[in-house]
């Protein structure tokens, strides 16, 4: 190869590469299940000091009522009964401090900034989650069958999982932005 065509080669990389960074993919750090496995390890790392984080075994059972008088509207219908916000109305879609997002119902911490990627569907949308904090099962709301999610302390609707996610993982947690609160790490929310 001649030197000229050695620079080009390395200007085209580096284009692609500010072009890739800037579509908002996976993070680099994340090459490999590796570095997932290490985002899920150290998602601590991303917790405000001041906040106390329940864990997924300290079960939060309300009554109906109790969960009304707790969540806004938006929330109860999308935690409670299942349902979905509407796509692009999450002040949380552009989210991009650094810190936790936990579930609206309870305060659990579900992912962290890391995690979370620029899917473009107009809702929160995260490549994996802080380990052991969802359950799942199959629904059939939309006829076909997918993988919906809920939140393992208070049993919460946040969403549902495709297999459309960025690399390595492939998976895309859609999630209602309305079942999440973010805590930046640092900052007021
Ligand atoms: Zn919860």
């Amino acid at each position: 190869m001649t030197r000229r065509g050695m620079l080009q080669g390395l200007l085209v990389a580096g284009l692609w590469n500010a072009l890739t960074e800037r579509g908002q993919a996976a993070p680099p750090q994340v090459k490999d299940m590796k570095g997932i496995q290490q985002m899920q390890n150290n998602w601590k790392t991303y917790l405000a000091e001041s906040f106390k984080a329940p864990l997924p075994s300290e079960a939060l059972k309300l009554s109906k009522d109790d969960w009304r008088k707790r969540l806004s509207p938006a929330a109860y219908s999308v935690l409670r009964e299942e349902g979905t916000e509407r796509a692009g109305t999450s002040p949380l879609n552009n989210e991009k401090r650094e810190g936790v997002f936990a579930c609206a119902g309870c305060d659990l911490p579900v992912f962290t900034s890391a995690m979370k990627y620029e899917s473009g569907t107009g809702w929160p949308s995260f490549f994996t989650t802080i380990p052991g904090v969802f359950e799942s099962k199959t629904d059939y709301l939309l006829f076909l069958p997918r993988t919906e999610y809920h939140c393992k302390r208070c049993g919460g609707h946040h969403g549902h999982i495709f297999e459309d996610g960025p690399q390595p993982t492939g998976q895309r947690w859609c999630n209602n932005g309305v079942a999440l609160k973010f805590i930046p790490k640092t900052g007021k929310a």
